[in-house]
């Protein structure tokens, strides 16, 4: 691509890169260079954008230069971790991205049981980090996932159960605000900006380092997965209705229906995978526990072997790779009754392709003890969340993929419990942000964000994201919704 074609803008990429030049030690990167489409590219293959400038942060001082550049010529600003996040936000057309990948420290402190992680860090990173200390931080199930965009929506994995979020484990962040000053935020600084930054997602500031509570683990887990073939699904779901009635915080599971990957030789059929991983000192009793499923629902194939930490969070990593395209939607829900087993497996039956598959997380325990004003992410009370992540290659199958995502969220949404989780969402082109904001959150928890939102970014530079408006409906105004 030449210059010529940002014609329609009147800003020359050349002349941005000439002012941050002397302030940025990064790089930076305009569509004339070589590394530009690897650049300018995230998770999502659907969302393929062209920035005017990414500016690659080499150090942490990096960013109030870029916000500054931004204002200054009124650029909208993508600001990307991992780059994972499903709706796309990590990158943008004719604007600046701010790619923070490059800034991936991770320091432990085994003493404090404290671990510090710039923003640019995966969850790979973290957990390698923490792994020789026998310490573990709350993330997701797929390791290049970066904890920013996680932490900033919530965070839920393997751990949720034991732990809580990613975010319930955030014990200070600090961040630049849209006007170039660092600020720290913790439960007495700044506690009410610290609020929102533990599921209100990168709407105040760009946060440059996370500090976090870690975990004592076991060595090796016990986890595994138990398969189950279709005819088997209607018992298998009433059982694990039953068996989450009562389990110990140490346990949490996943109840996942997917087409196994090629390379696992299990046909081509939807199979339903129970994984599951037990976190406490003694692993007899997590057996014991595990057990108690096995019995009520006998699965066909199991794996069942103690494993390291990152042996297990980085298990199912290749069936994701970037690139692929993506449309997810979520909802919570409180009990597998007849509705929800009828629907799952009528929508799990018709998910015949390689690709797209849906979890059912069990949550509570200590995730569902803390309060639920503690914190913007929806819906503690819920006993389970469901995820349908559609994932395909062939642009062709855009529509039938994304509907089938969307007919299946929205038949769960009508026997859910509410709220939706903004990391499990995909782009939902032209509908109302403040709608979209409130199916998130509720009334009262949008207020507060939309407060905060006054506070730390009235003019919304930062709105590639799951958009807190500045102003919602009753203030008199609706946000900015670029
Ligand atoms: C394959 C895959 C697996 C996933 N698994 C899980 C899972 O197990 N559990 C779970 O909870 N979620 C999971 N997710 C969802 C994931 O949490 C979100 O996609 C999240 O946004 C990814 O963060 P990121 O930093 O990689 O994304 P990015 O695209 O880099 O960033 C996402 C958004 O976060 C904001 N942001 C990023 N960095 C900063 C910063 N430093 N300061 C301020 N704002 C910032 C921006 O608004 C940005 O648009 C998964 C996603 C994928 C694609």
């Amino acid at each position: 691509m030449t210059p010529s074609t940002f014609s329609e803008n009147t800003v020359d990429p050349h002349q941005l890169v000439e002012e941050l030049r002397p302030a940025v030690a990064g790089d930076l990167i305009v569509a004339t260079d070589p590394g530009y489409d690897d650049a300018r590219r995230v998770w999502n293959g659907m969302i393929d954008r062209r920035p005017l400038l990414v500016v690659r942060a080499g150090t942490e001082s990096d960013i109030a230069p870029t916000l500054a550049i931004a204002r200054r010529y009124r650029l909208p600003l993508a600001v990307r971790g991992g780059g994972h996040n499903v709706a796309g936000n990590g990158t943008v057309d004719a604007g600046i991205v701010l790619d923070l990948s490059a800034l991936n420290t991770v320091e432990v402190d085994p003493d404090s049981r404290s671990v510090r992680a710039q923003a640019g860090a995966t969850m790979a990173d973290i957990d390698r980090a923490t792994e020789v200390y026998g310490l573990a931080v709350p993330l997701g199930v797929v390791s290049a996932t970066g904890v920013a965009g996680l932490t900033l929506g919530g965070g839920v994995g393997w751990l949720t159960r034991a732990y809580g979020l990613t975010a319930d484990n955030l014990l200070s962040a600090e961040m630049i605000t849209v006007a170039g000053e660092t600020v720290r935020a913790s439960d007495t600084e700044n506690p009410d900006l610290f609020w929102g930054l533990r599921g209100g997602g990168g709407n105040f500031g760009v946060v440059s380092s996370f500090t976090f509570r870690a975990h004592p683990l076991p060595a090796r887990l016990v986890t595994g997965n138990f398969v189950y073939p279709r005819q088997h699904w209607a018992a298998t779901l009433a059982a694990y209705e039953e068996w989450t009635l009562d389990l110990p915080d140490e346990l949490t599971s996943i109840l996942s229906v997917l087409v196994p990957p090629p390379a696992m030789g299990l046909g081509s059929e939807p199979l339903m995978l129970l994984g599951f991983v037990w976190t406490g000192a003694d692993a007899g009793e997590g057996r014991q526990v595990i057990d108690r499923m096995r019995r009520a629902a006998p699965p066909a194939i199991e794996v069942d072997e103690p494993v390291p930490w990152t042996a297990w969070q980085s298990a199912v990593d290749g069936m994701f790779p970037k690139g692929v395209r993506g449309y997810w939607r979520n909802t919570s829900f409180d009990r597998i009754d007849p509705a929800v087993i009828e629907t799952v497996l009528r929508r799990g039956g018709e998910q015949t392709w390689f690709g797209t598959g849906f979890d059912i997380h069990h949550m509570g325990g200590a995730f569902g003890r803390v309060p639920e004003d503690a914190t913007p992410f929806p819906n503690r009370g819920a006993r389970f969340w469901l995820n349908i992540y559609g994932f395909w290659t062939d642009p062709a199958d855009d529509a039938e993929r994304v509907a089938f995502v969307r007919g299946f969220g929205t038949e769960m949404e009508a026997l859910g419990s509410g709220g939706r989780y903004l990391n499990f969402l995909g782009a939902e082109a032209g509908s109302d942000p403040v709608a979209q904001a409130l199916a998130v959150y509720g009334p009262a928890k949008l207020e507060r964000l939309a407060a905060l939102k006054r506070v730390y970014d009235p003019e919304n530079l930062l709105r590639l994201n799951h958009n807190i408006p500045v102003m919602i409906a009753g203030s008199g105004a609706t946000g900015d919704t670029d």
